[in-house]
This record gives C-alpha cells, sequence and structure tokens, in this order.
C-alpha cells in the first residue's frame, strides 16, 4: 500500500479538508500516476452532500477528470511507459464480459461502472475507489487514456467527463454540417457542447435565460443566441432544430425543448434534474421526436474525442485553482458563478 495525500469529506454537512488514503500495491496491469491536475464535476458536489440516493460512502475523495504522469507501470503493462501523461475520467473499471463491455461502451456495463470514486473495486478486496483530489491514484491501464496534449493540460482535465458526456451524444446524433443545433444550459457541459457541435460544422445556437450569457455565447463559437427568459420567446423557433442538446441540471420541463425540434429531432439529455421533467406526448409524436439520454462515453470513443481535441485544439474554459480553495470553488458552482470550470492544481496539495 501507498499512503497518499488527499483532500476530502468526511460528512455530508462538512467543509472538504485534507486526509491520507492507502493506494492499492501496483498489480500487472495497473499504472501509477502522480496527478497533475482534476477538474470539478458537479457529480463531485452531489455525492460529498449525498444528494444521490445516499449512497455516500465517507470519507469519499471526489474528482473524476485526472491529468498526470505515470510514474511506475506493472509488469503486463503495455500501453503506457513512465513519465507519458495520462488521463483517468469516470470510470476506473467494469466487468470487461458483458455485451456493452465487448463493444467498447463500458459506460454501460451490465453489472455497473465501477466509479473512479465513492465504488467498490471489483478485485474482491472490498477497498473504496478514491477520486483525483489526491497526489497519486493507481488503476488498471485499460481505463487509462492517453495525452497528447502538453501545452494546455488544466484545458484537458474537463473532458475527460464534461468533455466525452457532450461529445458522446452528439457523435450518435450524427451531428454534421448542415444541420441546426440548439444548447440549452451554458454551464462545463453546454460551453463543451457548442465547441463540439460547432467543430463538427453545425449551425448552432445557444438558448438562455439570461442576456450575459450572449457575449460568452460567441466567443464559444455559437452562430446564434436566443434569450428565452420570456413565456412566449420560444414560439418562431417551433420545429426549426435538428438537435436540442438539453444540459440544464435544474428541475425543467421537456415539452418546450421539443417543440423546437422539425422531422426526425432528437433531444439529447446531459443534465440530470432532481425531479421527474414533464412530457407531453403530442409534442413527441410531432415530427417523429425522440428524447436520447447519454451517460459519458467508453474508453476508445474517449480516447478518439481526446485525440479530436488535440488535433482541433478544443480545450475547456478553465479557471485554475489549489486545492484549499475547493469549498468556496463549489459554493461558486452551486451559484453558477463559474466560466466554466475549476481545476485543482495538485501541486498545492
Ligand atoms: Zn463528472
Ligand atoms: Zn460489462
Amino acid at each position: 500500500m501507498t499512503t497518499v495525500k488527499a483532500y476530502g469529506a468526511f460528512d455530508s454537512k462538512k467543509p472538504l479538508a485534507p486526509l491520507t488514503i492507502e493506494r492499492r500495491d501496483l498489480k500487472e496491469h495497473d499504472v501509477h500516476v502522480e496527478i497533475m491536475y482534476c477538474g470539478v464535476c458537479h457529480s463531485d458536489i452531489h455525492t460529498v452532500r449525498n444528494e444521490w440516493s445516499g449512497n455516500t460512502k465517507y470519507p469519499v475523495v471526489p474528482g473524476h477528470e485526472i491529468i498526470g504522469l505515470v510514474k511506475a507501470v506493472g509488469n503486463g503493462v503495455t500501453k503506457f511507459t513512465v513519465g507519458q501523461t495520462v488521463g483517468v475520467g469516470v470510470m476506473v473499471d467494469s466487468c470487461r464480459k458483458c455485451k456493452s463491455c465487448i463493444d467498447r461502451h463500458e459506460q454501460y456495463c451490465a453489472e455497473g461502472i465501477i466509479g473512479t470514486y465513492n465504488a467498490i473495486e471489483r478485485d474482491g478486496s472490498g477497498m473504496i475507489t478514491y477520486g483525483g483530489y489526491s497526489k497519486e491514484i493507481i488503476t488498471d491501464e485499460n481505463y487509462v487514456l492517453n495525452i497528447k496534449e502538453t501545452e494546455n493540460l488544466v484545458g484537458v482535465a474537463p473532458l475527460l467527463c464534461a468533455g466525452i458526456t457532450t461529445y458522446s451524444p452528439l457523435k450518435f446524433a450524427q451531428v454534421k454540417e448542415g444541420m441546426k443545433v440548439a444548447v440549452v444550459g451554458l454551464g462545463g457541459l453546454g460551453h463543451m457542447a457548442v465547441k463540439f457541435a460547432v467543430a463538427f460544422g453545425a449551425e448552432v445556437t445557444v438558448i438562455s435565460t439570461s442576456a450575459s450569457k450572449q457575449a460568452d455565447a460567441q466567443k464559444l463559437g455559437a452562430h446564434h443566441f436566443v434569450l428565452s427568459s420570456t413565456p412566449n420567446a420560444l414560439k418562431p423557433y417551433d420545429s426549426k432544430f435538428d438537435i436540442v442538446l438539453d444540459a440544464i441540471s435544474a428541475d425543467h420541463d421537456y415539452t418546450g425543448y421539443l417543440n423546437l425540434l422539425g422531422l426526425n429531432g432528437k433531444l439529447l439529455v446531459v443534465g440530470l434534474p432532481e425531479h421527474q421533467p414533464k412530457v407531453h406526448p403530442f409534442a413527441l409524436i410531432k415530427n417523429r421526436r425522440s428524447i436520447i439520454g447519454s451517460m459519458i462515453g467508453g474508453i476508445d470513443e474517449t480516447q478518439e474525442m481526446l485525440d479530436f481535441c488535440h488535433e482541433k485544439k478544443i480545450y475547456s474554459e478553465v479557471e485554475t485553482i489549489p486545492m484549499s480553495y475547493i469549498n468556496e470553488a463549489y459554493e461558486r458552482m452551486i451559484k453558477g458563478d463559474i466560466k466554466y470550470r475549476f481545476v485543482i492544481d495538485l501541486s498545492s496539495l
């Protein structure tokens, strides 16, 4: 075992604080990563505060947008060498034998993924997984990503969750030149969705209730902006879009966004409101519309996305913070006061 410095929460009510954790001994196919940066995702807050079905195992060490350097490798490792820059995203294991795993859609593993934090390892050790708010992580090479980027590593970290979460559904919906895409919810996920949809050649519209997002939407590459703060603001856009990507995490209904979709239009859902959204069946049958949910992406697709971003110079917009700033960062995220992702510099720990 290796004792590693980390930051975590001991219960749902207390702020995060320094602690030490044990990392397992290097196994045959393990990669030992010295963590440089870790993005801060809304899931981290939900887990720390035990807001998702009460399943948080304390102490919890969050973080699943990890960038680091390979410090050591197990004897059987073939994909990585010492000194290489790598990433670890939302999952660190899955069953590897169900249809989803064999088809390389590990995120939909029939037995469930092993999350990078707050999960129990599959190896029978009973060890709880701890995430990237720590100095080092040891994980199986099959769930480690190769990072070609050398310059803007902070801007790459959020690609491992926010990036793949929006890339995967846009690819699934075959977004390409000539298509009209609307993005609602311009936060950590939404800002990546805009960048990807633009990169795929689509005509992109940001829909927001806040006029202050207009300049940002343009900066991110969006072609149009629609202010949706008044009840009838979306009426002129009925049946106008091929795709609406919904990245709103606050409670809302789907009907209003379904109405924006033309023939065979798709509402891509990546935001996770707490309460069940309403869907009017008439809004669904008109134009043969569909609602498609999507959760992160498989390992191969995540690698494809990282390589695509490297080639096209696509990064997340970030604010780099020291580890000790994390509790303030959470408060600011809850208020929506971040453009668009906090990334922790682990050299500060
Ligand atoms: Zn995440
Ligand atoms: Zn599986």
